[in-house]
Parts: C-alpha cells; structure tokens; sequence
C-alpha cells in the first residue's frame, strides 16, 4: 500500500506554502515572485520550475541548497504545521487499522521530498504506521511516473517479499497519482479530498474512489 501525503493524509492548510515564501529566499536571496503550479508533481521538478520562472538557472547545486532551505523550513515550523495543518478524517484511524493486518505492508508515494515527507507525517503522528526508509520520493526521480517501480523494489529490499503489480495498491488525491498508477500498471484507489471531485478521479481511471478515508470501507475494497 502506498500512500500518497497531502491531500491524501495531510493538510497543511497554508503552511506549506509559507514555508516555501519562506525558503526559497533563504536558499536563493531573491523573493519568490512567481510560484509553480504544484498539484501532484514531485519536488525536484517543482525547485526546478521556481528556479527558471523567477529567473535562476536550475543547477545541481541550486537546487540541493533549496531543498536542505525547505527542510529546514519544515524541522523550524513543526509546531505551526501542527496547529494550523492537521491530519485528514479517518486519516490515522485508517492507518492504523491496516497496520494491524500482517498481510499489509504500507509506506508512502509521495512527490515531497524524503525528509519533508518524514517532518509531516511525524507532526501528525501517522509516521508509525508507515516504513518511510521504504517508498518513493520527490527527490528520488523528477517523474511521479517513475516512482512506483523504485518504491516496489525498495518495499521487497526491506521485506524479503517481492511486490508485484497485483500486490501493489497506490492511494492518492489527483489525477498525477492515479495516472502514475496506471502507467506502472498498480491498482489505484483516489480520495477526493484534494482539489479533485469523486467523477474527477473516476475519470482518471481510478479504480476505487472515496470521498474520504475510512478504514472499513478501504478494508472492503482492498479484499475485493
Ligand atoms: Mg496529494
């Protein structure tokens, strides 16, 4: 099972977005006067947008120094994030509840970089339930498309269990997920409670589609 983070498990209603007003002069020493869109892309393409659009070429170098800035940012707003982010409904009970079943091994997909990732399930509690040294991440590869297969491969290093596409559940909020699904061939399960609507993702090809997390409506699906 693999868990998309925000929208999916996590809001960090604003927050996130402060952090990066916050971070990208840090690391740059200019405003961030033009933002990218980032629905559902991962981080590196995202650092690399906001570095072209404000006029900063993209390198290696700039990069690495505005992602270790949005870490920071994150480790130094743990507490803002907590008050004014929260946790999705059903969102830990969820977890929780297939935690508890040993047929289910559960870890993250998500477009955030590992360590962002890490800060934003711990403030909410949900790391627990989660094996983050498994997954795939936004600073992993610039494609969503690409992160399945290394989150698979990671999943059967940790494991011992090889994870077959059949085996393999990806769970998320925008179309990016459900495509990245498809495209890797997983089962898709969509929770409209992002930006896109239950038909929205119906669309999308999602198999499965929820308002939003609850654990025995999941259970049922999954055992389908
Ligand atoms: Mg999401």
């Amino acid at each position: 099972m693999l868990w998309d983070v925000d929208h999916t498990l996590i809001e960090t209603r604003g927050v996130g977005r402060a952090i990066y007003d916050r971070a990208f002069p840090a690391a740059t020493g200019r405003p961030l006067a033009k933002l990218a869109q980032i629905s559902g892309r991962t981080e590196l393409d995202i650092m690399r947008e906001s570095l072209r659009i404000n006029g900063l070429e993209p390198t290696d170098e700039a990069v690495n120094r505005l992602a270790r800035a949005l870490i920071q940012g994150y480790e130094d707003a743990r507490e803002e994030l907590g008050t004014t982010g929260r946790a999705l409904p059903g969102a830990y009970d969820t977890l929780a509840a297939l935690a508890d079943d040993p047929q289910i091994y559960q870890s993250v997909l998500t477009g955030n970089l590992r360590e962002v990732a890490r800060i934003k399930l711990e403030v909410f509690g949900l790391d627990r339930f989660l094996d983050l040294d498994a997954g795939a991440y936004g600073d992993d590869n610039p494609e969503r498309l690409k992160l399945v297969a290394i989150a698979q491969r990671r999943a059967a290093e940790r494991t011992g269990t090889t994870f077959g596409n059949d085996h393999t559940v990806l769970i998320g909020d925008t179309p990016k997920d459900v495509e990245a699904g498809l495209v890797a061939g997983v089962r898709v399960v969509g929770v409209a409670t992002g930006k896109t609507t239950v038909e929205e993702l119906r669309e999308a090809g999602a198999n499965v589609v929820f308002e939003q997390l609850d654990a025995g409506v999941l259970r049922a699906a999954l055992s389908r």
